[in-house]
């Protein structure tokens, strides 16, 4: 099987579990995370209707942004300070804003292009301490602050569960869910009606994540890896 075909059974798949859960598979984004593969996949990627990748690395999004502008390009990495002129404008949806000095420079630089950059808080739910993300408990006052930054749009949070234990990645995908509902009381009218997206679940767990009313998959393996079997 290529990365096509194995593209198009993940979309199969996340149709039957949108289905069980009774979702529509139109309240799912699936981002097909590329970082570990070329151009070439990403193709095969395209050709059978993928329309939503993930990058983590500023070359790779700024590589196969160039290759295929015309589909989305997701950026899930670590944000550095010095390669955030990379990112805005050539990701359609940062999902890894954590620290005010980035949501910031974000700021700054969209502003300077004409352009609103769309983003996601990532909370770190689960607590563990290799994981990046904000406190549960510091996330209010980052969103108010991101709130007051005019080239920003917040369009919800981001997580990752600890790998291995489906217990507590659905209690870490429920966290995010709720925390999701708390911040709405922080927001005005207009900024909660953008304020919808949950971007949880990858290879291993993302059927957990669909349950728990995840709007955005981001997975890589299961796609692009001819070895990985959940
Ligand atoms: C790599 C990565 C993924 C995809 O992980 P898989 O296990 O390959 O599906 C999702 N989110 C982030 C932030 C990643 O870095």
């Amino acid at each position: 099987m290529g990365s096509g075909e194995r593209y198009l059974a993940v979309r199969e798949h996340l149709a039957k579990v949108c289905a069980e859960a009774g979702r529509s598979i139109d309240e799912v984004r699936l981002v097909a995370v590329s970082k570990t593969v070329g151009v070439a996949d990403a193709a095969d990627a395209i050709a059978v209707g993928a329309r939503d990748f993930g990058e983590n690395r500023p070359d790779g999004l700024l590589e196969k942004h160039e290759a295929f502008p015309d589909v989305q390009w997701h950026f899930i990495g670590n944000i550095q300070s010095r390669r955030i002129h990379d990112i805005v404008g050539t990701a359609t949806l940062i999902h890894s804003l954590c620290s005010l000095k980035h949501a910031r420079k974000i700021d700054e630089i969209a502003g300077e292009r004409g352009i609103v950059q769309s983003v996601l808080l990532e909370v770190n739910v689960s607590g563990e301490e290799s994981k990046s993300g904000l406190a549960p408990a510091e996330t209010a006052s980052v969103l108010e602050a991101c709130e007051s930054l005019p080239n920003i749009s917040v369009r919800g949070l981001m997580t990752m569960a600890p790998q291995g234990d489906a217990d507590a990645a659905r209690r870490t995908f429920a966290g995010l869910r709720e925390l999701r509902e708390q911040l709405l009381s922080h927001l005005s009218d207009d900024e909660a009606a953008a304020f919808t997206e949950l971007s949880m679940g990858m290879s291993e767990d993302w059927p957990i994540a669909v349950r728990e009313g995840a709007t955005i998959v981001r997975i890589g393996r299961a796609i692009f890896s001819p070895d990985f079997t959940a």
